[in-house]
This record gives structure tokens, sequence and C-alpha cells, in this order.
């Protein structure tokens, strides 16, 4: 069928768009979100054009981490204008809420529609790279983004350094395979104490879970986060952890963990 307007505009914006990552877990508590932020503020750091789209729609956390807690977005020329945080923009499902509290009853297609608007109507730009934090798991949302991107869109995979998360994170690197989506790496995130005193990095759980998960799967391994009693202070202060300590060793880990993105 001919295009309508609507959508050589969305093919137009998509085009836009260099490179488009969605971040995935198996499960919920790995520091997805935590990693979706500080990618988006390394890459940011870098001198990228960078946007960030929270598709959680149940536990949007972007907002929180971004200092943008109940900020709503603006409407120009029949777009959707995202604010901007350390020249990141950033749209959640959390700026278009009355109360952000309300817990949101949303079926498949509702979930759908609001993933399209948020890739369609917003207005985004040029980017080189739109991270896209998605709910843990194999679900509705994550299937919508890659159905509604189709091709170049890749993945990232979040684990933890404990066998049982790493069988987790098998079930999302299955789903990409299903769904064509490449599947960029793996990263280990809490892997390791990094000391606020000394910088030294002791392992407190056992190490090695995600390499040897990408091992396995045949995909790369991206490299290991350290836990950081920082990130809990930075995460309520509404400023990224990369963001604040530009010299602490995660945000050294995250400078090499985007070279090959
Ligand atoms: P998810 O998106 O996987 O549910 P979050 O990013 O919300 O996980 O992180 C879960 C909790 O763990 C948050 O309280 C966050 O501050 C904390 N966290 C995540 N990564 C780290 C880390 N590397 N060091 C210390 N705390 C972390």
């Amino acid at each position: 069928h001919e295009p309508t307007a609507k959508e050589i505009r969305f093919l137009a914006q998509m085009a836009n768009i260099k490179h488009k990552i969605l971040v995935l877990s198996g499960k919920g508590g790995v520091g997805k979100s935590t990693v979706a932020v500080n990618l988006a503020i390394s890459l940011a750091m870098e001198g990228r054009r960078v946007g960030l789209l929270d598709v959680d729609i149940h536990g949007p956390s972007i907002p929180t981490m971004m200092g943008l807690k109940g900020s709503h977005t603006e409407f120009a020329n029949d777009c959707i204008i995202p604010p901007e945080v350390a020249g990141i923009k950033v749209i959640s499902v959390d700026f278009f809420l009355e109360n952000t509290d309300d817990a949101l009853i949303w079926r498949g297609p509702m979930k759908q529609g609001a993933i399209q608007q948020f890739l369609e109507d917003v207005e985004w730009g040029e980017l080189d790279f739109l991270i896209i934090d998605c709910p843990p798991g194999t679900g509705d949302e994550p299937l919508s983004v890659r159905q509604i991107l189709k091709g170049d869109t890749r993945a990232v995979v979040v684990t933890t350094p404990q066998e049982v998360a790493a069988a987790d994170v098998r079930k999302s690197i299955n789903f990409c395979e299903k769904l064509d989506l490449p599947v960029i790496g793996v990263i280990e995130n809490m892997s390791g104490f990094a000391c606020p005193h000394c910088g030294t990095i002791t392992n407190i759980f056992k190490q090695g879970g995600g390499e040897t998960l990408a091992a396995k799967a045949k995909v790369p391994f991206l490299g290991r986060i350290p836990i950081d009693p920082l990130v809990a202070e930075c995460s309520d202060a509404g400023v990224p952890m990369v963001h604040k300590y530009p010299e602490s060793a995660m945000a050294k880990a995250f400078a090499s963990i985007i070279q090959p993105l």
C-alpha cells in the first residue's frame, strides 16, 4: 500500500537515529535501568547525541534516576518534545501520567500503542544512539519495540555474576535469537565491590557468571561494572553515577563498555 504521511514521517525519524539499542535483563533488580542510564550518560560524555526511552510501563525508574520525577513533556507542531538532562533527550510513560503513583493496568495492545507513540511522535531529532530501557524478562514491551523498529536494532543484556541470574538471562538471549535481534553483548553488573576509599575491587559474589554465559551463548562479553555504594545516593539525588563521579571505577568500566557500541 502507499505509505501514509505518518508512516513516511516515522521512517524519516528512525533514519535520523543511527543506533537503537535495547537494554534487557532476565529478571528485575540486576541494575538494568542503572546500566541504561549510565550507558546513555557515558555516550553523551563522549560527545554522542543520545536519547533515552523508558518503556518500562509498570515500573519506570529512569525519571527518578535522571532527576526528572514529576516532569511533563511539551507539545509543539504535533510532536512531543522530550525533556533534556545532560544533553540526553528522555521519554518515560511517567511523564504522561496525572499521578505517578497510579498503577498502570495496561494490556499488550495499549502498551504497544504507547510505545509506538514514543517512537513516532516524540521529536528525537538526529541521534547517534537511542537507548531503550525495557522491563525485565521477555514480555510485551521488548517485543513491541522489536516489531515497531524492525531492522536495525540491537540489544545488550545485563546480568549479575550469580548463576541464577545467568540462567534467566539465557532466556533473554534466546528471545533475541527468535526475534532476529542481534545481541551486542552481555554486561555483568554488581561485579565486585569498588572500595570508595582506595578503589580496590573485592569480589563479593562469585565472579564470571556473565562471561561464562556469554561464551556459552556465543555472544560477546562487554565488561564488568562494580558495586558502588554511591550508586544508590546518586539515584536518589537524580544524578547518574557516571555524571557525578567521572573518575570512579564505575565510570571507567562504562567508558570501556561503550567502545564496541
Ligand atoms: P533493574 O532495572 O534491573 O530492576 P535497577 O537499575 O533499578 O535494576 O537497580 C536495582 C537497585 O540496585 C537500585 O537500587 C540500584 O541503585 C542498585 N544498583 C544497580 N547497580 C548497582 C551497582 N553497580 N552498584 C550499586 N548499586 C547498584
